[in-house]
């Protein structure tokens, strides 16, 4: 049996990378972990929460939830356009399982090491499998993509397609069948998202945004944050919404509501001056993800949803809410 000290030994304590930023001064081992952030820039920091039976299945694949515990960290550096530094790992574990431990720790440090993002330290106790990172990244004074930043006028944008992790769901759930085509197209975007940070560095580098988020609990209700905090309105063209591929082979009726309010997708929502246009496209080009333009900014308060020929929509879509 592992002990709590063999097992963050033998799974989460690597020997030091060669091609690591050097951000790192102390990993794990001591009481804190020391990162020294590059002088002048500022910190950003943010936790998520995977919590065995809310946000996936009891005996989801380990490796896919070591790499989506680290993505919607990712994806959270992303949203602000920070450049990922470092994480910590707090892990409640029902039993020390070497198999899941296994599994797990090698999707964490695939995707850890895809981003130069190192594990520098955490908190490993027994109870209902729960996992919480914290993660550290950095950016210039001024250039975040906060949510209090939309302007009238902005138009609003998406990253990557929206609704097939929330179409894989409902399969899980059986609340749909897909044709195995399908199924294969949409399960990676539930059990392995791909943060858009490329791209968020890009828009906040090039001051190309002006508010943005990454969208977890469906656009709808992140739009909503967005238009709340900015105390700004917008029209949302829903059929302009870039659906996932298996989504769009859909009915229309289930593509409007998985785009518009799916959920988990990790794709960025960010506004921008038109006059962006150009540049925005291309930083989607060079983060090879696509972009794309799916309503206004307004200073009227609300958000009103048309559909393609611009005549208003009545959807009756919600975002996520852990205790509605
Ligand atoms: P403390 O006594 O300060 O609570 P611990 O005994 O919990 O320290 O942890 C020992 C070291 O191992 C610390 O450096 C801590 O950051 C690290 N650590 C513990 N759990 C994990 C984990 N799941 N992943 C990475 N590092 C961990
Ligand atoms: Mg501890």
């Amino acid at each position: 049996m592992l002990s709590e000290f063999d097992l963050i030994k033998q799974y989460f304590t690597r020997p030091k990378r060669r091609d690591a930023s050097g951000r790192t001064v102390l990993g794990v081992g001591d009481d804190c972990a020391l990162l020294a952030p590059t002088p002048g820039l500022q910190l950003a920091v943010s936790s998520d929460m995977l919590v065995e039976g809310r946000h996936f299945l009891a005996g989801a694949d380990p490796y896919a939830l070591g790499h989506k515990s680290l993505a919607v960290n990712l994806s959270d550096l992303a949203a602000m356009g920070a450049a990922p530094l470092g994480f910590t790992l707090a892990l409640a574990l029902p039993a020390a399982d070497a198999a899941w431990l296994d599994g797990f720790s090698r999707g964490l440090f695939a995707l850890a090491d895809a981003h130069g993002c190192e594990l520098v330290g955490g908190d490993t106790t027994k109870g209902p499998l729960n996992i919480c990172i914290t993660i550290f990244g950095e950016l210039a004074p001024g250039t975040a993509l906060r949510r209090d930043a939309a302007q009238p006028g902005d138009d609003i944008w998406i990253s990557g397609t929206l609704g097939d992790a929330r179409l894989a769901l409902a399969a899980c759930l059986n609340e749909c069948a897909l044709d195995p085509d399908d199924a294969a197209l949409a399960a990676p975007r539930l059990h392995a998202p791909a943060p858009r940070v490329a791209l968020g560095r890009l828009l906040a580098a090039g001051r190309l945004a002006h508010a943005a988020l990454d969208i977890s609990d469906g656009l709808v209700g992140d739009l909503g944050h967005i238009l709340a905090a900015s105390k700004v309105g917008a029209v949302l063209d829903v059929d302009a919404l870039p659906a996932g591929p298996a989504l769009a082979r859909q009915s229309l009726e289930l593509r409007r509501r998985f785009t518009a309010a799916g959920g988990d997708d990790y794709e960025l929502c960010f506004t921008a001056s038109a006059a962006n246009r150009e540049a925005i496209l291309a930083a989607g080009e060079q983060s090879g993800t696509a972009v794309t333009r799916v309503g206004r900014i307004e200073a009227e308060l609300g958000l009103r949803l048309v559909d393609a020929t611009g005549a208003a929509l009545a959807l009756h879509l919600q975002g996520w809410d852990h205790f509605a």
